[in-house]
């Protein structure tokens, strides 16, 4: 990436005071770039722009995408040079409970987007998923792989929706000749991530820290493979900078299975919690890993933080937020 590409450019981030919104947020405003956040807050939280917004290169929109107005986007800040749009509803708990708007969010929110970027001449980044993977067949997962979604299970709102906005934004790159590029973010994790959403790493620290029993779903054998916050932060950074359409994989290619993971989390947080087995979802993908020889050839980026370092971080993170006495984050 270019240095200074960022300085004073605006940048539009949509979910931008999500968990991974908001970190993005903070390492753009580092970058030197004017920052629009916008956000529904139907998952995300303005608690989580609080130290972005003592910055006045900050600005905080509180809107649905899906009909977010040119004057609100552009606001103050003028034109848009890059919109990343991450306003998605990407926790299996939300969006089996709200089926009907992730579909929403993932269609009308991604069109909206989309326009808008055109509108500006901006470049588009759209924050797609390892789920439009589905339960995959190859592992691990090349972007030339087309993916195994059951398009009538309970996980398709979310799966066909970031695969329909990755044709949206394929459409819009030919049709319109948008500047676009795709990253499909393989299961991040870090501090910011909300304990009640069901994600597992933030799950098995709040039981451990409890002393509540770690729920591992099945047999436990099924993996995934977590990328710590900052190392996805930079690779959306990257790719807002980037002369390429993608998709590009993001994510850490180091696999472990659902036991390994609730036996890491023992360790780093020293609890003696027991381990219990509770049942498996439905279509819960087998393996998740993503190849990232795409990533590292065409934005220069590999994941530094590895899962003991990024586990003790974020253990750190939920104890203090479970003692109710968290520390403010950010710059
Ligand atoms: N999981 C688990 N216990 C939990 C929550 C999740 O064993 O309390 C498993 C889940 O079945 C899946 C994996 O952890 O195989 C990752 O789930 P998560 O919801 O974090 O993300 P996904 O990759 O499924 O979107």
């Amino acid at each position: 990436m270019t240095p200074g590409a960022l300085t004073d450019a605006h940048v539009l981030v949509t979910g931008g005071a999500g968990f991974l919104g908001s970190t993005l947020c903070e390492s753009l405003l580092a970058s030197g770039a004017r920052v629009t956040c916008v956000d529904d807050e139907s998952t995300g939280s303005a608690a989580n722009v609080v130290a972005a917004a003592r910055i006045p290169r900050f600005r905080l929109v509180i809107a649905d995408v899906s009909d977010l107005d040119a004057a609100d986007a552009r606001g103050g800040h003028g034109r848009i040079d890059v919109l990343i749009h991450l306003a998605a509803t990407a926790s299996p708990v939300h969006y089996l409970r709200m089926p009907v708007h992730t579909l929403r969010s993932g269609s009308a929110g991604t069109m909206r987007a989309l326009e808008l970027a055109a509108e500006d001449d901006a470049r588009f980044v759209l924050a797609s998923t390892s789920e439009v993977y589905g339960d995959a067949e190859v592992t691990p997962q090349p972007e030339e792989y087309w993916g195994n979604v059951n398009p009538i299970g309970p996980r398709a709102v979310y799966d066909e929706s970031k695969r329909f906005s990755e044709a949206a934004t394929f459409a819009f790159r030919r049709s319109r000749d948008l500047d676009v590029g795709v990253v499909r973010i393989f299961n991040t994790y870090g501090p910011r991530m909300a304990l009640d959403d069901g994600r597992v790493v933030t799950t098995f620290l709040a039981q451990a820290w409890r002393g509540e029993p770690l729920t591992v779903q099945g047999d436990g054998s099924q993996t995934r493979s977590f990328c710590y916050v900052d190392d996805t932060v930079r690779a959306l950074v990257a790719m807002a900078t980037a002369d390429e359409p993608g998709p590009v994989n993001v994510g850490n290619p180091h696999e472990i299975t659902m036991l390994e993971l609730a036996e890491q989390v023992l360790k780093a947080t020293g609890s003696h919690s027991e381990v219990v087995h509770v049942d498996l979802p439905q279509d819960d993908p087998a393996r998740r890993c993503p190849d990232i020889t795409r990533a590292m050839e065409t934005l220069g980026w590999k994941p530094e933080v590895d899962l003991e370092d990024g586990l003790a971080r974020t253990a750190a993170w939920v104890r203090d937020q479970i003692n109710g006495a968290a520390p403010p984050t950010g710059p």
